[in-house]
């Protein structure tokens, strides 16, 4: 006879975990309790040797699908032989939680099915859920994660759904959110004034009001969708209009992956994601049957998700087949996932509500990703994704203010990196309000005790103006060197590595004062020597040349033709055209920038392809769209200027020109135009690589989400023999800045440690 203490540690609430070790115990013939505390679950089990380390074999090896087990330690205790059996007794609330919490979980097969069957009691209940599936951190307060602390508190299970929270050996047994026709939740439908819409099947009366071209405002998991008709070319244009949203994608939601793959190519990594328990935003290449172009304009795949609650199952299996599904928000502010404030922010937009009074406690939006060459690549990490922490064991307990765009924000402990979910851009008030919000939940749920913190070293964007006013002690980071940093710390380098730093973005604030963005780093976690970097151009009119590309490419042809700049390339108004060219010869309200993103927008816009910009990255979508693979390339040069290499780009813009001149094919030169910056990135990297014996390459920032250019360099430096780092887990924008300044930050300050203490 023996006695063991167990203590589990990883996602193990919310997860099904107990009942499986309860059933598990009774098998063995096993005596003793389990508990689940916020500091994990703890076991103690008393019979035979043999049984107990069988009944350990089988906790390790469970296949529940949720389960996460980061460490399972065990002692050994005296004999107690007073326990009759095997009990689950209270959850209680620990010092120390370094428990996980489970993100939400799009719906399982078999709740799937249960909502279907004629005979089943949750028969079309659009609430249901079980240990395996539905929500989880969008529902919870405070841990542990038990019902009377999550935002199904105020509904008591009637007793039928209490048998089933009871019973060990039902698939229900202590599934938190637990609910039916009877006790949970309830759907109903609204008109834009807040009259509740009669009806005995509000689902069936949303399905006819979608067919018939309407808009509606749909309560979800995570926050609000805006939905309509996704095969109607003017239903999806009436939505653009009053969202004022003319070009940036809209997701769409399909019945199930058999219609995905009519619609769209489906490789085998793509459907596991589709199908799988994250059910995220996937992007995909179009199929044989053709879509309205107005869901993704210029852009080469479309994101395409499954139906992830009963809610989604239910609409779609009332004769839908392919919806928009939009976050629902009013242009520029965070999503809405309230129920008081959907009147007011989407007045005008949609046409119906539909709601449900389960609260959302944390908004969390869909996460977008995408498979390119066989890995998944996250593009936006929320649903599904957020709140697992990454491990980055040597860091201490910090806090990472995130950038201004795409924010997130990071805590550490213990050597784990929370990495929060997809934030927006942090531009005005609504979304810093929001900001606080998260984070003070993050702090409050997880207990973190940040000893350091850090920001992005820009003078003045709102997100590091706060973390100013908050933090005396806070580490200023360069942009990209977070960025390196970041896709450092997700594959694991070790504190002393050093890499050559790719980091190509829109924008970021350098150490000179000018706007960075083209960048040759010898990186660090500590540290960063910018040994190389794009030619500076001006940017006339600052903010407005993002907006309006050909402004940078008026730029680039000014820089490249010193006399009869051909202009004419350039269609636009020719007073606007003229401000510009005046405002490029005084340098008035013209900053300087080495950014990758801008000469991208540049050669667009040259190219004819967009002379304005809706959204983040927009004209460099576009032109990644009609880039043909080919052949050739662009010339350039290296120059050594003040001691950094500098990419020089006059001939190949000159190159360009002529080849525009000419009428060739402007996809063949797209395709070349590509090849170019391939070519200049290899050159660099092989140059430093002999200057500094540094065989480690790491490539981030957003312009990497262009695969064209991600495949051709990747395969290009591994050809060349480099080791090469890329983002998978994390976004190579600016979604994962906020870890890239943890690390940065956590290497300074360990740094600073030692040597106060050894002076
Ligand atoms: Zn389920
Ligand atoms: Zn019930
Ligand atoms: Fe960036």
């Amino acid at each position: 006879m023996r006695r063991r203490r167990i203590v589990v540690k990883g996602v193990v609430q919310g997860v099904g975990f107990r009942p499986f070790i309860y059933k598990t115990a009774v098998e063995k013939g096993l005596k003793g309790w389990v508990n689940n505390t916020s500091a994990g679950v703890f076991i103690e089990v008393e019979g035979e040797l043999v049984k107990i380390e069988s009944f350990m074999k089988n906790l390790k090896s469970s296949s529940l699908p949720l389960l996460h087990i980061e460490s399972l330690e065990w002692e050994d205790m005296i004999v107690k032989g007073e326990e009759k059996g095997f009990e689950i007794v209270k959850s209680e609330a620990h010092d120390t939680p370094l428990t996980l919490i489970s993100p939400d979980v799009a719906t399982c097969p078999q709740c799937a099915a249960e909502i279907t069957r004629d005979w089943d009691r949750r028969n079309s209940y659009p609430f249901t859920n079980c240990t395996n599936c539905g929500p989880r951190f969008s529902i919870i307060k405070e841990l542990p994660y038990d019902r009377p602390m999550t935002t199904m508190s105020e509904f008591k299970m009637c007793p039928s759904c209490q048998k089933e929270y009871e019973d060990p050996m039902n698939r229900r047994f202590h599934a938190q959110p637990n609910a039916c026709p009877d006790c949970g939740p309830e759907l109903w439908l609204s008109d834009p004034d807040g009259k509740m819409i009669e009806s005995k099947d509000p689902v069936n009366e949303v399905v006819e009001l979608l067919k018939k071209g309407k808009i509606i405002a749909i309560k979800g998991l995570g926050g609000f969708h805006l939905a309509c008709n996704g095969f109607s070319e003017d239903h999806i244009n009436e939505l653009r209009s009053r969202k004022n949203r003319p070009f940036k994608p809209f997701a769409l939601m399909m019945r199930d992956v058999e219609t995905v793959k009519e619609y769209c190519e489906v490789q085998e990594a793509e459907e596991a994601l589709l199908s799988g328990p994250k059910a995220p935003i996937v992007l995909l290449r179009p199929g044989k049957k053709i879509m309205p172009s107005s869901i993704a304009p210029g852009n080469k795949r479309i994101g395409v998700m499954l139906p992830y609650t009963p809610l989604h199952h239910l609409l779609f299996q009332k004769g839908i087949k392919v919806l928009v599904m939009t976050s629902a928000n009013s242009s520029g502010l965070p999503m809405i996932y309230k129920n008081e404030d959907v009147f007011k922010e989407l007045d005008g937009i949609a046409d119906f509500y539909l709601f449900h009074n389960r609260d959302i406690h944390v908004p969390v939006d869909d996460s977008v990703t995408v498979v390119v060459e066989n890995e998944e690549r996250i593009i936006r990490r929320a649903r599904g994704y957020a709140p697992l922490p990454l491990d980055l064991g040597w860091v201490g307990d910090g806090f990472a203010y995130g950038p201004h765009l795409k924010n997130t924000f990071a805590f550490s402990k213990g050597g784990k990196v929370f990495i929060s979910q997809h934030q927006g851009d942090m531009g005005n008030y609504e979304h810093i309000e929001h900001y606080r919000k998260n984070r003070n939940h993050f702090k409050k749920i997880f207990k973190f005790d940040p000893k350091f913190s850090a920001a992005d070293l820009h003078p003045d964007i709102p997100i590091s103006e706060m973390a100013r006013k908050e933090d005396s002690g806070l580490y200023e980071i360069q942009h990209h060197h977070a960025h390196i940093a970041s896709c450092m710390a997700e594959n694991g380098l070790r504190k002393r590595d050093k890499v050559i730093g790719l980091a190509f973005d829109g924008t970021g604030y350098g150490t000179d004062g000018k706007m960075w963005g083209g960048e040759v780093l010898i990186c660090s976690y500590e540290n960063f020597d910018r040994v190389g970097h794009l030619n500076y151009i001006a940017l006339p009119g600052g903010e407005a040349a993002v907006k309006e590309p050909w402004r940078s490419a008026l730029s680039y042809l000014r820089e490249s033709f010193t006399e009869d700049i051909p202009d004419e390339l350039i269609e636009v108004d020719p007073m606007k055209k003229k401000v510009v060219l005046q405002m490029l010869k005084t340098g008035l309200n013209s900053p300087k920038t080495s950014s990758m993103g801008r000469f991208f927008d540049g050669i667009s816009a040259l190219l004819g392809i967009k002379y304005t910009s809706t959204y983040e990255g927009e004209p460099a979508i576009a032109l990644e769209s009609v880039a043909i693979p080919v052949d050739g390339e662009y010339s350039f040069e290296l120059v050594l200027t003040e001691g950094k290499w500098v990419i020089d780009t006059k001939n190949t813009v000159r190159e360009i020109v002529k080849d525009i001149k000419n009428k060739k094919n402007i996809g063949e030169i797209a395709g070349k135009f590509h090849n170019t910056v391939i070519s200049f990135s290899l050159k660099l990297c092989i140059m430093f690589r002999e200057k500094r014996d540094i065989n480690k390459v790491a490539l981030s920032g957003g312009v990497f989400q262009n695969e064209y250019l991600l495949e051709g360099l990747c395969r290009k430096l591994l050809e060349k023999g480099f080791e090469v780092y890329t983002h998978k887990k994390v976004p190579c924008n600016d979604g994962g800045i906020s870890l890239g300044q943890l690390a940065v930050a956590g290497a300074r300050k360990e740094i600073e440690d030692v040597c106060s203490s050894t002076s």
